[in-house]
């Protein structure tokens, strides 16, 4: 008996009927009652469609909301869990050092002229501002940070420098500006040119000027020993500036010149 009931207690009307059988009615507190209709089941029948015939087949429940959203953006510049390690490893480094910076979209082009992951560059540390919004990538901004935490700590005390002017720094040509020459740095972003720097009380000094010979040649050796290439007054095409890159060469040949 009690099995025939629970196999019909599904129906309402049976439960009615066992409510007025009186003392029968004990069961009711035993009988399983079916779970409550999940909600997406009591949600109203789909409409028909505009044609006027119902729709065949019931629709899925509309997505929660967090499953709306749009998708993240792996390209998104800056984000961090897009970039190779090593790339963020370098910008990790140049926070260390107190540079700021902003990430760009990857410059790809015209031909092989680019960079995958170009920063522009907006301070060397905490006291040095950098003007000319060069870009640049993560390896050479590393080493205008450390030619300004050790070249420019080079400055008499009497001098600090307060920001150093980049002339240009990404251009898509080639070396010495020779169209049909191997490709500069500056197509890489990988190379900047200094055309002077500012110290804090306001004094300009032009790269190649005759103003603080000395302090010039004190930064031109400190670049010596954090870029790939230096070039500058006395190197054809670079008497007003300094040319500095991170061109990679075999063994690590460096030029100082
Ligand atoms: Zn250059």
């Amino acid at each position: 008996m009690k099995g025939v009931i629970a196999r019909h207690a599904k129906t309402a009307p049976l439960v009615a009927a066992l409510a007025i059988l009186g003392p029968a009615a004990a069961f009711a507190d035993t009988v399983p009652l079916p779970p409550p209709r999940p909600p997406e089941v009591t949600q109203p029948e789909p409409e028909p469609d505009k044609t006027g015939s119902p729709a065949a087949v019931p629709l899925p429940p509309p997505r929660p909301p967090e499953l709306t959203q749009p998708e993240p953006q792996p390209d998104k510049p800056g984000d961090a869990a897009a970039l190779p390690e090593e790339e963020r490893a370098c910008r990790d480094r140049l926070v260390q050092l107190g540079a700021q910076f902003t990430p760009l979209p990857a410059i790809d082009g015209p031909g092989t002229c680019g960079a995958p992951h170009p920063l522009q560059l907006k301070t060397l540390s905490s006291t040095v501002t950098v003007s000319g919004q060069p870009v640049v990538t993560c390896r050479l901004a590393e080493a205008l940070a450390t030619w300004s935490r050790d070249g420019l700590a080079t400055a008499p005390p009497d001098k600090p420098i307060a920001s150093v002017a980049v002339g240009t720094s990404y251009e898509c040509r080639g070396r010495n500006h020779d169209a049909g020459a191997q490709l500069s740095e500056h197509a890489f972003a990988n190379g900047v040119d200094i055309a002077g720097f500012t110290l804090k009380d306001g004094r300009g000094i032009p790269v190649g000027s005759d103003r603080e010979p000395a302090l010039q040649q004190a930064l031109r050796e400190a670049a010596c020993k954090v870029f790939a290439t230096v070039l500058g007054p006395g190197s054809p095409g670079h008497g007003e500036h300094w040319h500095f890159d991170m061109r990679q060469r075999r063994n690590d040949y460096r030029i100082c010149q």
